[in-house]
């Protein structure tokens, strides 16, 4: 799975930290740091943030021959 955050988009509003604190972090107000490669235990945590996003900044791609590599 590889995710994608547009910051020309983002807006720092922080849903995606909500919906997957493991994945998505605010350092400040606004500068979002986040895993480019994350777990797979994450997807489901992740494409909510994704879905929350409210600028659709987030992409994710799921790479179906790597199903159960990264755990
Ligand atoms: S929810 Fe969207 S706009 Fe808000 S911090 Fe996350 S990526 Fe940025």
């Amino acid at each position: 799975m590889k995710v994608v955050v547009d910051l020309n988009l983002c807006q720092g509003y922080g849903q995606c930290c909500y919906e997957a604190p493991d994945a998505f972090k605010l350092k400040g107000t606004e500068i979002l740091v986040y895993d480019y490669a994350p777990p797979k235990r994450l997807q489901g945590a992740i494409m909510r943030a994704a879905q929350a996003c409210p600028v659709r900044a987030i992409t994710v791609e799921i790479d179906e021959r790597q199903e159960g590599e990264n755990d």
